[in-house]
């Protein structure tokens, strides 16, 4: 495969490193969140899907890409998970990805943020990971939200979202 991104990337290689990260825990609750997140356990919607919601383009598209899955074409099927929410806090998101049949990951690029943080608080987690950029044709050397037009960010999301859905979603 080749490396879609400009910066500098270990490479892929057998040996797992690991990282200790210390979270500050937190007693502050969101309750639309946590309302959110039990409103999709109840409903038992098989595909819960995390994206990077990073800062640049890639990022970006992952985000749009997986909002417009979750909330536009197939609502029905999937969650939309608030990556800092469970990744950060031991309740209703994380509960929702840890109890949801399959995760989707759809990363911005090959850091893929969302699956590895994600298994980082649950060790038996095993995400299905999509690497959006792969699926999108622009030119790869731009990184940022403004090196790209709205609209043009919009349909590369949506041209990835619905390759997503064919690839992943379909019964
Ligand atoms: S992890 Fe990759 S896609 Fe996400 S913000 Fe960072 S560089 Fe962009």
């Amino acid at each position: 495969m080749t490396n879609c991104c400009t910066c500098f990337s270990e490479s892929e290689t057998n040996k797992k490193d690991f990282e200790v990260v210390k979270i500050e825990k937190t007693k502050n609750v969101c309750p639309m969140c946590e309302d959110f997140a039990k409103e999709q356990i109840e409903n038992k919607k098989p595909i819960a899907v995390l994206s990077c919601e990073g800062a640049c383009l890639r990022g970006e598209i992952a985000r749009q890409a997986a909002n417009i899955i979750c909330f536009k074409l197939s609502p029905e099927k999937t969650s939309r998970i608030c990556l800092g929410g469970a990744f950060t806090k031991n309740t209703g998101q994380r509960n929702l990805v840890r109890s949801t049949p399959k995760v989707l990951a759809l990363e911005g690029c090959f850091i893929k943020c969302s699956s590895r943080m994600m298994k980082g608080v649950i060790d038996e987690l095993n995400p299905e990971i999509v690497v959006v950029d792969t699926l999108c044709d622009f030119d790869k050397k731009l990184f940022a939200i403004n090196d790209l037009a709205e609209e043009k960010i919009r349909e590369l999301a949506t041209n990835a979202a619905n390759k997503i859905v064919e690839k992943y979603l379909a019964v």
